[in-house]
């Protein structure tokens, strides 16, 4: 259980975040959509301690991620998080992307480093190219080797950022599938995505933010045929 109890998150004097509280129960599919700027990828960051928040707390199965003294790199290793733009190491193959975390932070060795990693990109749909460089991959390949690499640490929760904005069209789909097969399998996910297609056939919750609150939030069937609120309403009449 991923839990944000109360928390406030100012960049300045900019309060980005406003008292927020979600529940992210195992297992469980949490979509956030919402304008620009209304504090979804601080949301996400503050989960994985890329941002400080200034009060309340954020809990992964009742253990503190924003105590001063929580152990970051460890929670690190819990919450995987992927991002729009992949950051492979370009000298490093795939396979090679994704082994190397869990070498260097966990000690694997290397040869059961690299099979788990040959694991993680069948498992991905990458096991033909497990020895490409990232500039022979397609984005949506590329990003593919970026969701293997995160989930090479085993982690309890995965974080994903609008991780298809930057891909062409077409190569959309591949990762939204890859998604939707983890969400399958049980992962636990937070996923800021504009795909509303994805958000109503693959998340349990929707949470719809505006203006760093959460304005709303509930099961896709009921928040896309009829949503609760003015500001649901007017988001959906915007997509249309
Ligand atoms: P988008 O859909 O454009 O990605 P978002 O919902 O992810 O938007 P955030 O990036 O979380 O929005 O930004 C929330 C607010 O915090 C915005 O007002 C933004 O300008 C501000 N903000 C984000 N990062 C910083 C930063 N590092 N320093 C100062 N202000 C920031
Ligand atoms: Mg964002």
């Amino acid at each position: 259980l991923l839990e944000f109890d109360e928390i406030d998150k100012y960049f300045g004097e900019t309060h980005v975040l406003k008292n927020v509280s979600l529940d992210v129960p195992d297992g469980e599919v949490c979509v956030v959509i919402g304008p620009s700027g209304s504090g979804k990828s601080t949301l996400l960051r503050c989960a994985n301690r890329l941002e400080e928040i200034q009060s309340g707390e954020i809990r992964l199965d009742g253990q503190s991620i924003s105590a001063k003294d929580a152990d970051i790199n460890r929670l690190r290793q819990r919450i995987g998080m992927v991002f729009q733009s992949f950051n492979l190491f370009p000298h490093k193959t795939a396979l090679e992307n994704v082994a190397l975390a869990p070498r260097k932070v966990k000690g694997m060795p290397k040869e059961k480093a690299n099979e788990r990693a040959a694991d993680l990109l069948d498992r991905v749909g990458l096991s033909k190219q497990k020895g490409s460089y990232p500039n022979q991959l397609s984005g949506g390949q590329q990003q593919r080797v970026a969701i293997a690499r995160a989930l090479a640490m085993d982690p309890k929760v995965m974080l994903f950022d609008e991780v298809t904005s930057a891909l062409d069209p077409e190569l959309v789909g591949e990762v939204l599938g890859t998604m939707r097969d983890l969400a399958d399998e049980g992962m636990t996910m937070m996923v800021v995505t504009h795909e509303m297609g994805f958000a109503r056939e693959v998340g349990d919750r929707i949470v719809l933010m505006a203006d760093g609150e959460i304005v709303e939030s509930g099961e896709p069937k009921q928040f896309f045929e009829n949503p609760e609120t003015e500001r649901g309403k007017r988001f959906l009449s915007r997509l249309l």
